[in-house]
């Protein structure tokens, strides 16, 4: 997003969806995660649907809702509507997400997704756990969504981070325009890189884009020296065949890369699909057992990697 005229690098403004503190699983030691909004990918297992949108959303809880109907008199769209049988309606293509109705909800039934802040609030936030990096070896995590979609506020997040002497990954997809991530790379100290199917058809089927760019963009990312830990969403009957996984290891070992970590399948943000209105489109896919991850970890461990599960 841009800034005002007159206004300091910091006071750049982004969308944010969330800021974990305490996260072990986003990169070494102890961490802070930052969730920008806005992806280009849709795979079809997304756990976070509101990292999608680039703009905030409006969460609804049905289970908390007494139908009271304070919210559709709240509302200045007429974006919130009472259905024949009084069931609630939200018309998404015109609520502006201004939060009103959220007011008005005596019953915290509704919240919005997606919170505008400049890179110094983050930072801010970020840099209450210093001490906890300084410890650990940890340090400040920019995940999404696809954090490079917002490139300005992500390079002086990067930036600002480096400044303030903290540890900085970036966890990506990597479809992103090279000149963009090369940006990126300047303050970038690690990259957690996303892989999701090896196979450009089947990549395109499940995550609605080819994986040229991403597979080229992790060439250039070794090519550039930078330290990097690939990370494969696992899931069922999709990406977790031999010969997705053979191509795997070949690719990584091509490049000289012997670092990656499983982030097995789960359906806990199946739930939030319909709270934002969304269709969830892997239906009731079961998780792999514990037996099947780790007959997975042993095939990759066979061709000489080293295998981590989230
Ligand atoms: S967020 Fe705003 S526009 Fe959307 S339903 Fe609520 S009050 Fe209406
Ligand atoms: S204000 Fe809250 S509890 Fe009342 S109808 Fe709206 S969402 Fe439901």
């Amino acid at each position: 997003m841009s800034k005002p005229e007159g206004s300091r690098n910091t006071d750049i403004v982004g969308c944010v969806f969330n800021i974990e503190r305490f996260a072990i699983r986003d990169g070494p030691g102890i961490r802070t995660t930052v969730f920008l909004k806005g992806c280009p990918l849709r795979c079809l297992w997304c756990a976070n649907p509101e990292s999608i949108s680039a703009a905030p959303q409006l969460f609804y809880f049905e289970n908390l809702c007494t139908r009271c109907y304070r919210c559709v008199e709240a509302c200045p769209n007429k974006a919130t509507l009472i259905s024949p049988d009084g069931v609630i309606i939200i018309d998404r293509a015109i609520c502006k997400a201004c939060g009103k109705c959220v007011e008005a909800c005596p019953n915290k039934a509704r919240e919005i997704s997606g919170k505008l802040m400049t890179v110094a609030e983050v930072l801010e936030e970020v840099k209450k756990d210093t001490l906890f990096y300084q410890n650990s070896g940890g340090g400040v995590t920019f995940s999404g969504g696809e954090p490079t979609h917002q490139p300005d506020f992500l390079w002086h997040l990067l930036k600002s981070s480096k400044e303030s002497g903290l540890h900085t990954c970036l966890d990506t997809s990597g479809l992103v325009k090279p000149e963009v991530l090369k940006r990126m790379l300047e303050y970038t100290d690690l990259v957690l890189y996303d892989i999701k199917h090896m196979d450009a058809e089947k990549h395109k089927e499940y995550a609605g884009v080819d994986n040229r760019l991403i597979l080229d963009n992790a060439r250039l990312i070794v090519s550039l020296g930078k330290e990097m830990i690939i990370r494969v969403p696992l899931i069922p009957g999709h990406n977790d065949t031999p010969d997705n996984i053979k191509a795997l290891a070949g690719f990584m070992k091509s490049l000289g890369l012997n670092k990656v970590d499983l982030l097995p399948y789960h359906s806990l943000g199946k739930i939030k699909y319909q709270r934002l209105g969304m269709e969830y489109k892997l239906g009731d896919l079961k998780p792999h057992t514990k037996e099947e991850i780790a007959q997975i970890k042993a095939d990759l461990e066979a061709y000489g990697l080293k295998v981590g599960v989230g």
